[in-house]
């Protein structure tokens, strides 16, 4: 029904065009780098739209990042031009689930305005559960509890399916209660994280058929990218929803599986084709990215591994130029060695665009960002929680939040002493204390509390000041565009002042981001909007107008590709990672290794790699060698060369073709605390989002008397002591207090005396 010489059919090769074609029942599409599964996947998406299979809201597409869902979209619009009308659901696991429970968060006991905590946010809910439930965190801290309970819900598992070994993993036995707690704490603040997406999502397909055969109808086709890197949660969700019409198709690298450490299970492969018996499984084979050399020399670092499924890639393309492998003395000198580089290319025609410079882990960005501002070279950071994360920024998107959602507690509990303003923590603990006996959110109990005199003078003073900027920058918001609320709002809030004031060297750089965090929210119509983007933005490369080199992490660059790609910091130690080492173990280091594939196949034509004999970690200078992967290139498609004289040769020679780049060379490099941390990285931005309509100002909420005291009656209060209630007005009484006089309290704080 449809002409081979369809516009998104040409140039397709035989199995591609099967990929597409095989358009019902399950598909497993299994093949290396560049071979076009992912411009296969584009493809068959544009022609069950073109040959009317599945209107565009009838198709589930699933990409890794959400930049790969701009581009296929971007793709699919091309393919088809205007003729798509719906758009599918098309994004990430993550920004799809949300979609969806939005649409169901009641059946989870969550409103649809739910918000989507960030890594720092949860870490703060998780201490003070754990400090209320009487346990060490110093012994067993909260990072700990975090990612235990991440685990657990990559696997899709509630607190009900926590058996005592399970639970074991924590505080002697109490991982699982922990869990509950902070699944009950969430409930209650209307929350979620990033794992409780899919979690819910997966509980509510489960327990509610209605739900589920309403998904199940509706989504005629599923697509999936990047199968390789699926979780356990995510399959079951995927399983769930393809049960039915079973027309699922996934294509994926079992070579490039690198998320492991975040649940990813290879297994899902296998476990494919066994709930989808006969399962079509088609194989590309034909590389179309990289030069014969760069796909060599990616294929001679993959060939260490074992238990690999194994296939063959071949490309028809020239050899090209050898990879260049290039040892130099320190960080600096190979921030100056790829600027060089980049500026050469430059010359020759190479856009900044198509330049990209591979990271292993986030760290290793400033001295490319420091060189690149002395240069006046234009690039941006992609993909790491780096700007979002920022303090700042995190602290200017808390107000944001409290603007837009008061009862946002976690927000507010951030920014109530940010700038600081004489808002100590026994002011905060009333707050909290007040807010957990009404059941009402911290912004609300603030309010009530300045009708008292539970707070007195510069706190009192201070909150009030608080509590009216906040309303009134709530009601600014109607009128006025919400990127420049945002600038007032750090003006007012004086937390421009407190940046100002500080002399740091890093000051003037906050302030910066500041500014281009308002920019940023420029492009969103809507306050809530700009925050659900942000809760949901894996890359913060605001379409730039003008060229620039991208620098991002290698698992950032999963399934990109440039003409040009730096790979730098190739070293035991930064890669593979001295985490993966510490591990020990093969499962860890084959990891490092496919990430050494992803990281080399994302060339197109150029590739270089860098290693340093000296780095700066932390603040600490270590001596370092270079990584094994560097020894794992096939010699015949590398050319080296070292910038480093004298006593460098001994090392130099370590990397020579064959030589086992260890057999003389000590492992044991100093190094900083906190090193293990820098290998996290990442396209998974766990930033915070807030998206809520409700417009309620604080002060407007009635508040309920507590019912038990009457006038005349004795009561006690933690501060004033004794006293006789005088009046009451709502939840508000006036006592004559023995010690301290008349005073206004709240009736929380008060208890009856007998
Ligand atoms: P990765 O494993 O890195 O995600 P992939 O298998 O998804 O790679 P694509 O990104 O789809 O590969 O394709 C790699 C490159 O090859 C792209 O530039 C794409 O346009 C091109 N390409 C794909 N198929 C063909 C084809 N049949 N003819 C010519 N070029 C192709
Ligand atoms: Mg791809």
């Amino acid at each position: 029904d449809i002409s081979p010489e369809a516009p998104y059919l040409r140039g397709l090769n035989a199995p591609q065009r099967e990929a597409v074609l095989t358009t019902e029942g399950p598909v497993l599409v299994l093949a290396g780098a560049g071979t076009g599964k992912t411009a296969a996947l584009t493809a068959r998406l544009a022609h069950l739209v073109a040959t009317r299979r599945a209107w565009p809201s009838e198709i589930l597409a699933v990409t890794f990042t959400n930049k790969a869902a701009r581009e296929m979209r971007h793709r699919i619009g091309r393919m088809l031009g205007d003729a798509v009308e719906g758009m599918p659901w098309l994004g990430t696991f993550h920004s799809i689930a949300a979609k969806m429970l939005r649409r169901h968060a009641e059946l989870v006991g969550l409103q649809s305005n739910f918000t989507i905590l960030d890594t720092d946010d949860q870490l703060r809910l998780l201490k003070q559960l754990i400090v209320a439930a009487d346990i060490d965190e110093k012994r067993w801290p909260a990072r700990q509890l975090a990612g235990l309970i991440d685990r657990w819900k990559n696997r899709g598992w509630v607190p009900a399916d926590i058996d005592a070994a399970e639970s074991e993993a924590y505080a002697n036995g109490r991982g699982g209660e922990l869990y509950q707690r902070y699944q009950d704490r969430l409930k209650a603040v209307n929350a979620c994280d990033f794992g409780d997406l899919l979690l819910h999502m997966l509980v509510i397909l489960k327990t509610h058929r209605d739900v589920l055969e309403s998904y199940q109808q509706r989504f005629r086709y599923i697509l999936v990218d990047e199968y390789q890197d699926t979780n356990s949660s995510q399959y079951l969700w995927l399983r769930l929803l393809a049960q039915t019409r079973k027309n699922i198709c996934c294509v994926g690298d079992d070579d490039q599986s690198i998320y492991s450490w975040r649940g990813a299970e290879v297994a899902n492969i296998l476990r494919f084709e066994r709930d989808f018996p006969g399962a079509a499984v088609i194989r590309l084979e034909q590389n179309y990215r990289s030069t014969g050399h760069i796909l060599a020399a990616a294929s001679g670092v993959i060939a260490q591994n074992g238990g690999r499924l194994g296939k063959t890639l071949w490309t028809e393309a020239d050899s090209g130029e050898k990879v260049r492998v290039i040892g130099v003395w320190d960080g600096p000198e190979e921030a100056r060695r790829v600027g060089d580089e980049i500026e050469a290319a430059q010359r020759r025609g190479t856009k900044l665009d198509d330049v990209a410079i591979l990271v292993r882990a986030q760290f290793q960005t400033r001295e490319f960002e420091d060189r690149f501002i002395a240069i006046g070279m234009p690039y941006r950071i992609v993909g790491g929680f780096r700007f979002y994360e920022r303090a700042e920024i995190r602290d200017a998107l808390a107000y944001l939040r409290v603007i837009s959602q008061p009862a946002d507690d976690l927000a507010f509990e951030r920014i109530v002493n940010v700038p600081k303003r004489g808002l100590g923590d026994k002011a905060v603990q009333k707050i909290h204390q007040l807010a957990r006996a009404e059941g009402i959110s911290l912004m609300l109990a603030a309010a009530r509390i300045l009708d008292s005199d539970e707070l007195t003078g510069a706190a009192r003073k201070s909150l009030g000041r608080l509590v009216a900027d906040i309303a009134a920058w709530r009601d600014r918001l109607s009128a006025l565009p919400h990127a420049e609320l945002a600038r007032q709002m750090l003006d007012e809030s004086g937390y421009t002042a407190m940046l100002q004031a500080d002399r740091s060297a890093e000051s003037a750089g906050r302030l910066e981001n500041l500014t281009e965090l308002a920019r940023a929210m420029e492009e969103y119509e809507t306050l809530p909007a700009f925050l659900e983007h942000v809760s949901l933005v894996m890359d913060n490369d605001a379409d730039a107008q003008r060229e620039q080199i991208t620098i991002m992490t290698i698992h950032a660059a999963k399934g990109l590709e440039f003409d040009t790609v730096f790979l730098a910091g190739w070293e035991e130690g930064v890669f593979p990672s001295q985490r993966s080492l510490d591990e020990g173990g093969t499962a860890s280091l084959e990891e490092e290794r496919r990430l050494a594939y992803v990281a080399i196949t994302r060339a197109r034509r150029l590739c270089f790699i860098f290693h340093a004999a000296n780095r700066r970690i932390y603040g600490q200078w270590t001596s370092s060698i270079p990584s094994r992967f560097v020894g794992e290139l096939p010699g015949e498609h590398i050319e080296s060369e070292t910038t480093m004289t004298g006593g460098a040769s001994l090392w130099r020679a370590q990397w020579s073709e064959q030589a086992d780049p260890f057999a003389d060379v000590g492992r044991g490099t100093g190094r900083g605390p906190g090193w293990q941390r820098a290998a996290v990285a990442g396209n998974l931005d766990r930033t915070t989002a807030r998206v809520g309509e409700s417009r309620v100002s604080a002060a407007s909420f009635a508040a309920k008397p507590r019912g038990d005291i009457s006038v005349g009656q004795r009561v006690f209060h933690s501060k004033f002591g004794y006293g006789a209630v005088a009046e009451i007005e709502g939840n508000k009484l006036e006592i004559d207090f023995e010690q301290a006089g008349r005073k206004r309290v709240l009736d929380s704080f008060v208890s009856v005396a007998t």
